[in-house]
């Protein structure tokens, strides 16, 4: 078979989702998804969240039940852990009061003890902590700005 690997609408390249995850994710019926590849495209400036290795199908950001972080990379209240329901602002606070080693812990701590369950949560089909990391690290090295100038 010949499979589309970029996003039909941006052209990136999205990587291999499970079929479980577009099912648990779409708003839309499923009597949509067919018996084909998906992939996710993580384009901020692109609309697809899922689209089918034919290159003719595709999902939006509105036909998806969660709020997809890659799409809106400037919000704070959008989750960036799904499982263990983690924002932006929450990881933000936790830098703020250097406290980010331990969320990191806790966020091991709840994969160790099988609580997560990214396949079906993380609309990007698998572990939030690289993107949790990423965050931090970004916020670690970012310029502190002040507020109300
Ligand atoms: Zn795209």
């Amino acid at each position: 078979m010949n499979e589309t690997v970029k996003c039909p609408a941006c052209g990136s390249k999205g990587h291999r989702v499970d079929g479980a995850t577009v099912k648990s994710m779409l708003a839309v019926s499923l009597r949509h998804v067919r018996d084909i590849p998906y992939r996710f495209c993580a384009n901020p400036d692109c609309d697809v969240v899922y689209y089918g290795s034919d290159g003719a199908q595709t999902f939006t950001t509105h036909q998806v039940r969660e709020r997809v972080y890659q799409k809106e990379p400037g919000a704070d209240d959008v989750l960036i852990c799904y499982c263990f329901q983690h924002t932006p602002a929450d990881i933000r606070q936790h830098v703020a009061q250097s406290t980010q080693a331990t969320l990191i812990d806790d966020i091991n701590a709840g994969i160790q003890a099988g609580q997560c369950a990214c396949d079906w949560r993380n609309p990007q089909g698998n572990c939030c902590l690289g993107n949790v990391r990423q965050f931090v690290k970004y916020l670690e090295t970012a310029p502190i700005t002040s507020e109300g100038e």
